[in-house]
């Protein structure tokens, strides 16, 4: 067993840490600020290979897996540049289409998810169902050789981005009658596809948003997978990459975080000739986050290892695991941030209290801190659901 990178691993890892610093915090605030995206930082990342890490060479990928992609997510992150549409587009809709979709999606998408020219956003969330996917009430019905999308979602990330739309729907199984799951590969300029800006309190150069699908039709292979039984797989197959991608992105925000604050703690004095970093009361909290940050990304690592060795089941607990430890030590690190660097902490200068939204979100999205309790109750301590 080892903790160590590879020597490419470790490579990729300071290079991405380079490109991250060249952009920096200030770059990601003022996209936010005056609503525009982060179009330079993810082209740049894109020719240099860095959005196509986990796919496979022959689409123009780097032939990496999920392992090399959570660097590049935890360094742009550590950075100060968090990109959630790392998480949507390389993790969730790359490895749905990569390990599910037929080999034409294949040869259409992937080459432009590698080289960063296409981004593919991810649509499961809706009004009615929350938490509870069994809910959905987005319906796919049969229409001559294609389909007919009707339904609405919530806070889908970088729909404005995108090209695509990855929609999970319910379609009708001929064989049982029953409803059952299916992704649709859905054009963002789709005819009765239209979109509405959600006001969100995060300083995000992403946006959410509320989509309506009204009477879309989409031809018949725009269904990922050769037929409707790839849907539940496909489905799942997108949840270890997002957990651990997201779970990255935590991991970097609060090692960004620490190291502002300890940077500013080592040199401020208001007590004569000791730093404030010399007193417990600030040297302690910002330690604890620090040890907290550390074992979500033994997790994440953890994590990704398991799922880069096909090892799917395991990779989901550790994967659930290391996005529950990192969105707890994201969010405690930016706040013992903010808390240590006193009234410098709440100004945009010092570039810590403008991730508080972000992070307070890492604990509700993708997946929701409890609901991920639950599944470690019931999966891991084999308790009993109560819903
Ligand atoms: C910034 C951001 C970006 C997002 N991007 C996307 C995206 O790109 N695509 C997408 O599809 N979705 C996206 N989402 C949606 C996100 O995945 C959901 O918000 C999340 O899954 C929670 O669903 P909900 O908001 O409907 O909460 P609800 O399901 O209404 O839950 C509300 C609260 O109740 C708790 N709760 C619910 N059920 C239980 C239970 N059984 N036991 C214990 N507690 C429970 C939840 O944990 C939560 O705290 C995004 C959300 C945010 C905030």
């Amino acid at each position: 067993m080892t903790f160590d990178l590879t020597p490419e691993q470790d490579q990729l890892r300071d290079a991405v840490r380079a490109l991250g610093r060249r952009y920096g915090h200030s770059y990601f605030v003022a996209k936010a600020k005056s609503g525009e995206h982060t179009t330079e930082l993810w082209a740049e990342a894109g020719q240099l290979g860095y959005l196509g890490v986990n796919i496979p060479t022959e689409y123009g990928g780097g032939g990496g897996g999920i392992t090399e992609l959570a660097i590049v997510c935890e360094e742009l992150a550590a950075a100060g540049c968090p990109l959630l549409l790392l998480v949507v587009s390389p993790a969730i809709a790359a490895t749905v289409i990569n390990r599910h979709g037929t080999e034409e999606q294949r040869k259409r998408h992937l080459p432009g998810l590698a080289d960063g020219s296409q981004k593919i956003v991810f649509a499961i969330t809706e009004p009615e169902a929350g938490s509870n996917f069994h809910r959905l009430g987005t319906v796919a019905r049969r229409d001559g050789d294609g389909w007919l999308i009707s339904g609405r979602k919530c806070y889908i990330s970088g729909v404005d981005e995108a090209g695509h739309v990855l929609v999970v729907a319910r379609t009708e199984d001929s064989s049982t009658g029953k409803l059952k799951p299916a992704l649709f590969l859905v054009p963002t300029d789709a005819a009765g596809l239209t979109r509405s800006k959600l006001d969100m309190e995060i300083l995000s150069p992403e946006n959410q948003f509320l989509l309506y699908l009204d009477d879309v039709r989409v031809p018949a292979d725009a269904l990922v997978g050769e037929s409707l039984d790839a849907g539940l797989p496909a489905l799942f197959a997108g949840l270890n990459p997002e957990r651990i991608t997201v779970a990255a992105m935590g991991a970097g925000t609060g090692r960004y975080a620490i190291e502002r604050a300890s940077d500013y703690t080592a040199t401020r004095k208001v007590w004569g000739g000791r730093s404030i970093g010399s007193h417990q009361g600030v040297s302690h909290p910002l330690a604890h986050a620090a040890v907290q940050v550390e074992l979500a990304r033994l997790m994440i690592q953890k994590a990704a290892i398991l799922y880069d060795a096909g090892r799917d089941l395991e990779a989901g607990v550790a994967g659930n695991m290391a996005k529950y430890a990192a969105g707890e030590a994201a969010a405690l690190a930016v706040d013992t941030a903010v808390q240590v660097l006193g009234g410098a902490g709440m100004t945009t200068e010092y570039g810590v209290a403008t991730l508080l939204g972000a992070v307070r979100a890492g604990r509700i999205a993708p997946v929701s801190r409890e609901m991920i309790l639950n599944f470690v109750a019931q999966h891991v301590l084999g308790q009993e659901k109560s819903y």
